[in-house]
Parts: C-alpha cells; sequence; structure tokens
C-alpha cells in the first residue's frame, strides 16, 4: 500500500484508479480497489493544532479518533459525534460522514467539521468548509474517498465536565416496547441505542436492552486509566464460533442479567462509546470466512418492517451478535451522499456462511427497499446496483465532483462506472 507522496500527483503512465485509505474500518468494499492502488493515508498522523479553550482539535486526516481522545478527554473535550469504534482515522470517518449513538441531537460527523484540504490527483487543492468551496464540502463529506484525499480537518468537539457518562439501561420486551421507550429515551437523553436479542420470537421478537447515557457531571473525575489490558482473540479458528448455539447462550444470559426494569450505572466513557474495542481483533471468532454486516434505515412509517428483517434472519437460522437498533433523526443530511436519514436502523452481523448468507442480505435488502428505506454503503460488500439506486436514487449528482482518476470496489460494483 503505497503512501501519499509517493503517488500523488499522479504519474500519467499509470491508469490502475487510485483510493484513499484510512484504517481499513469499514466493513464492506468502500475502502477498496481491486485491481487498482489504495493510497494509505496513515501515515498523515500528526495533530497540528489544540485550540483547548474553543474546543477545536486541527489533525492530518490520518490521525485515529483514539489520539483525539487521548488528547482532548483529560482537557474536558469530547467528540461531537463518535461510531462505535475510536480505531478510525479523521479522515476515513468524514469520508463516510459518521453517525453515533446521539444522531438525534448531533446529527452526523460532518455536522461538526469546520474545514478541511481537499487533494486531487492532479495536485490541485482546495480548502473546503459550509461557506467556501461549500459544494465540495457537501460532496466530501459522505463522498467515500471519491473526490480526493483530505489531508487534514478541523473539527469542533463537544464539552464535557469528566470521563464517564451515567448510563440508564431499560430492558425493553418487545419491539413495540423498544418504540415506545426510544421515543422517550430520544427526548430525555443525548445518546441512545439497543442491543436487541435477535434470536426472540413471538411476542418477545425485538427483545433487548436500551442503553441511555448523558455525560456525567465534574463530581466523576477524570478518566482513570484501565488496569485491565485489553481482551484479545489469539488465534483464527478454521470455523465461526459465532452460531445460534453460542448466540442464544449469550443472548439468553445478556437479556437476563438485568432483573429490574430500569438499572443505572456510572461507567467510562470508553467502556459505553466503544464496547468492541476492549477486544482486539474480534473479528476472527467468526472464522476464515470471516462476517458480513448489514445496516439498514427504514423510515418511521413503515417501522414495522425492522420486525421482518428480524424475521427474515429467523427464517435463514442465522443469529447475528451485535444487532443494534437506534434512531436517526430528522437532521439535515450535511454529505451528499450520507447514509443517515429520519428513521429507525438496525444493524445485523453473521458468519459468513457463502451462498446462505448472501441471500438472506439480498432478502434483507428487498425489505428495506420496499419499506422506503436505504442500506449502508460502508458495512456493505454485495449490494446490487438496484439496491443502491433505491438507497441513493441522487447519486448521480456525486459524479461531477468525483476524481476521475478515483474509484473504488464498490464504486464500479453499483454504478458499473
Ligand atoms: C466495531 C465497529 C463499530 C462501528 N460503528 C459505527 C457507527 O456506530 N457508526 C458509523 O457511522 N460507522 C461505524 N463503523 C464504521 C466505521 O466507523 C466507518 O467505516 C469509518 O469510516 C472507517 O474509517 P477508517 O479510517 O477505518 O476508513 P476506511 O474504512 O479505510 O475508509 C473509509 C472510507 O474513507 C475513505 N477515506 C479514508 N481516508 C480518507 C482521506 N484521507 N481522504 C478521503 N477519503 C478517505 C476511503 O476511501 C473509504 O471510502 C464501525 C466500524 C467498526 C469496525
Amino acid at each position: 500500500m503505497p503512501r501519499l507522496s509517493s503517488v500523488l500527483p499522479v504519474d500519467d503512465g499509470d491508469t490502475r484508479p487510485l483510493l484513499p485509505y484510512g484504517n481499513g474500518r469499514s466493513y464492506g468494499d468502500t475502502c477498496l480497489n481491486d485491481g487498482g492502488i489504495v493510497i494509505d493515508c496513515r501515515s498523515l498522523d500528526r495533530i497540528l493544532a489544540f485550540d483547548a479553550g474553543a474546543g477545536i482539535v486541527r489533525a492530518e486526516a490520518g490521525v485515529l479518533l483514539s489520539a483525539i481522545i487521548d488528547l482532548a478527554l483529560p482537557q474536558g473535550w469530547f467528540l461531537p459525534v463518535t461510531p462505535g469504534t475510536r480505531f478510525v482515522t479523521l479522515g476515513g470517518a468524514i469520508a463516510n460522514d459518521v453517525h453515533g449513538k446521539n444522531h438525534h441531537r448531533a446529527g452526523t460527523l460532518g455536522a461538526h467539521v469546520e474545514r478541511f484540504e481537499l487533494l486531487r490527483s492532479d495536485g490541485s487543492r482546495r480548502i473546503c468548509s459550509p461557506a467556501e468551496n461549500a459544494d465540495w464540502f457537501r460532496a466530501t463529506v459522505g463522498g467515500m474517498g471519491l473526490t480526493g484525499i483530505i489531508l487534514w480537518a478541523e473539527l469542533r468537539l463537544r464539552k464535557v465536565e469528566s470521563g464517564y457518562v451515567d448510563q440508564s439501561t431499560v430492558k425493553v420486551r418487545s419491539l413495540a416496547e423498544y418504540f415506545e421507550v426510544a421515543t422517550e429515551s430520544d427526548e430525555r437523553f443525548e445518546y441512545t441505542v439497543a442491543w436487541i436479542d435477535n434470536l426472540a420470537t413471538g411476542a418477545s421478537l425485538g427483545r433487548g436492552l436500551l442503553m441511555r447515557a448523558e455525560h456525567a457531571p465534574a463530581e466523576a473525575g477524570p478518566l482513570r486509566p484501565s488496569r485491565m489490558p485489553p481482551l484479545t482473540v489469539p488465534f483464527l479458528p478454521p470455523f465461526s464460533l459465532m452460531n445460534r448455539l453460542s448466540i442464544g447462550a449469550f443472548n439468553a444470559l445478556n437479556y437476563g442479567k438485568q432483573r429490574k426494569r430500569e438499572a443505572a450505572a456510572r461507567v467510562s466513557a470508553l467502556k459505553y462509546f466503544y464496547p468492541l474495542d476492549g477486544i482486539t481483533r474480534w473479528n476472527r471468532l467468526y472464522g476464515r470466512k470471516g462476517l458480513v454486516q448489514h445496516q439498514s434505515v427504514i423510515p418511521f412509517a413503515a417501522k414495522e418492517a425492522v420486525g421482518e428483517l428480524l424475521k427474515a434472519a429467523q427464517k435463514a437460522k442465522a443469529a447475528s451478535f451485535v444487532t443494534v437498533l437506534k434512531t436517526f433523526g430528522d437532521a439535515p443530511r450535511v454529505g451528499l451522499m450520507s447514509f443517515p436519514r429520519a428513521g429507525v436502523t438496525l444493524t445485523l452481523d453473521f458468519a459468513n456462511r457463502g451462498e446462505k448468507t448472501m441471500q438472506l442480505l439480498a432478502e434483507l435488502d428487498r425489505i428495506t427497499v420496499a419499506a422506503g428505506g436505504a442500506v449502508n454503503p460502508y458495512k456493505d460488500a454485495r449490494m446490487s446496483p438496484a439496491t443502491y439506486e433505491a438507497s441513493f436514487p441522487w447519486w448521480r449528482e456525486l459524479l461531477p465532483f468525483k476524481d476521475p482518476r478515483f474509484s473504488s470496489s464498490f464504486w464500479r460494483r453499483v454504478t458499473a462506472g
């Protein structure tokens, strides 16, 4: 994987397509470029400035969000929006316009980006912000790396008083109850997310734990360094350890562990926002064939389709370990190609069982599209051009901004371009 400086501006002798690469934490092929060149942006790894009074950080695009947290959290600032792992680059997070557990309050990450510099394959550079080169800003936020390389960006952080969050976990007994509690929780809490027992059926379909949280007040204190080393999955098993039996046992324990309807706890911000970061190489649990993820968003008016999605997975006898339900608010879309839109978003992940799994994913696409929803590109490695068209009917608006030398495996597959 060549570094940026050795590739741009391009040498005209080489016509292979280029694509920036962050930390490869996208689940699908938006960060892959079969037959082309991916440019490793992780060498852009310097934090350039931090204004601890205003909470504005300027960093090169290859800086990991974890590095920004390490710098800013002890000084009372946190990411305004964060995905479920902190091991993603700033550039990769902007290029996918990532969302977090506070979409209903804060929108996507792009809403908190002050400006960035974009480098094109012809060597030209542009400063982009909501006011300057606003059309390029809009195309690049969520633009999946297709408009050029983000060199650095300035991000507005969120003030916090401590390194902890006050979490309230509500046990929801069904999907209907989830929707009720989610509505009330979104009104009262900055962060909301639900873990769902995807194997529960009948009246219990959609049961789970809805975790709401607020940043804890100053008395909670700064984050104490954890004395626990992260767990690691030491080897790659030949087959998936994530099957109906193991996931069923986990689900029963996880759902059953909380006796009361509602339980409160003060937990470290890192534990609340990044549960999977506590286990390095967790993806190995899925064996050699790996895992696939499916994230859909369903408009509120068609929210019953969430139940259909869960039932389709059950019918295919596919168990999902990380099953997450979350609501998206109606914040205006910052990026032209940003995924979030008002509705309920369901994320499922499955051990890859080959054709059977592909058929299930196609069925999940079908249900999503029929409900007027959309499938998330950066969690996908196989959606059809028709599903993409239905999810982003306006995708051609990106074309005037696409760098003629840039492409991805995803882009070629869904646009035949
Ligand atoms: C455990 C886990 C939890 C997650 N939870 C969430 C979540 O809650 N919400 C959410 O939205 N996402 C979530 N994600 C997905 C992840 O946040 C995104 O896919 C993120 O964009 C990955 O960033 P990356 O640095 O690894 O970039 P990559 O995956 O390497 O690349 C992502 C895209 O960014 C482009 N890109 C990378 N660097 C640059 C650059 N410098 N300039 C221009 N384009 C660039 C690439 O071409 C590609 O299109 C999760 C992923 C994991 C593994």
